[in-house]
């Protein structure tokens, strides 16, 4: 695939991300220790325990991808209440991310005890009544979404009232000696670590080109606000030096 781009353009980006999801499924969780060198499992762990679902918590796990997320809830509410009544819908508009996620799941206590589901969808517009879900998550999700405003209005729509919102998503580095060093980083390393573990430098590009694209925490703060979301505090919270952040609101 030669994508050949500097700016992704709204029309082309969900057939684009279609495709780099595509061809990156199979290496996804490989590619995801090697480019952070395993910080993201740090980032996700730290985002379950915010989140600190409670006994019986029913989670939609949007662009849940390989089901990272989920496989850590669920052991959250196992190991933390000894709960096995907990469920989480793990959704992604791409079916060769999710097969990688089901074959994951398939013979564990979870799937026995059918507390997990898969499902295909759009983030954009969700296929569930409104106020279903005590908890959404969305990890690293809604930078590929081509309409963020709809993702949060949905999101916002799905919840119940007193339900959570949590996003785990890259940042902006502000600190003026990491900045350059994260940029050469993201922009040099992350393409040819594309290139050599997964022979695919263009769907790495985009990646890091998504990112760069994606607001920065406080407009993205206000843009969760905006779709009707009660942020605690300021709204969201840094991960190693912002080069990812967690933004959470409640439905009050
Ligand atoms: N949440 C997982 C994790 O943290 O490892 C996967 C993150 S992966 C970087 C992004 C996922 O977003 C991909 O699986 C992709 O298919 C999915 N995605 C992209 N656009 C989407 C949309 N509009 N609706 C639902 N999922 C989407």
């Amino acid at each position: 695939t030669h994508f050949g781009f500097k700016y992704i353009p709204e029309s082309a980006k969900e057939t684009l991300v279609g495709q780099v999801f595509a061809n990156v499924a199979s290496n996804y969780d490989l590619m995801n220790d090697a480019m952070s060198i395993g910080v993201h499992r740090l980032w996700k762990d730290h985002f379950i325990r915010s989140l600190a679902p409670g006994p019986g918590t029913k989670l939609i796990d949007v662009a849940g991808g390989t089901g990272d997320i989920a496989l850590g809830f669920l052991n959250y509410c196992k190991e933390i209440h000894g709960d096995q009544s907990a469920h989480v819908t793990v959704l992604d508009i791409n079916p060769n991310m999710l097969e990688v996620g089901k074959k994951r799941f398939a013979k564990t206590v979870y799937d026995k005890a059918s507390q997990v589901s898969f499902k295909v969808g759009n983030a954009e517009q969700l296929d569930y009544p409104s106020n279903s879900f005590d908890a959404y998550t969305i990890a690293f999700g809604i930078r590929n979404c081509t309409h963020i405003d709809k993702v949060l209005k949905d999101a916002y729509r799905v919840l119940k009232p007193g339900g959570r919102f949590m996003c785990l998503e890259f940042g902006k580095v502000e600190n003026p000696i990491l900045s350059p060093l994260y940029n050469l980083y993201s922009f040099q390393v992350i393409p040819m670590l594309g290139q050599i573990i997964a022979a695919d430098r263009d769907s790495y590009q985009y990646l890091v080109e998504s990112i760069r694209q994606f607001p920065p925490q406080p407009e993205f703060a206000r843009m969760v606000r905006d779709a009707g979301f009660t942020l605690v505090g300021k709204g969201w919270e840094d991960l190693t030096f912002g080069v990812a952040a967690i933004h959470s609101g409640f439905k009050l």
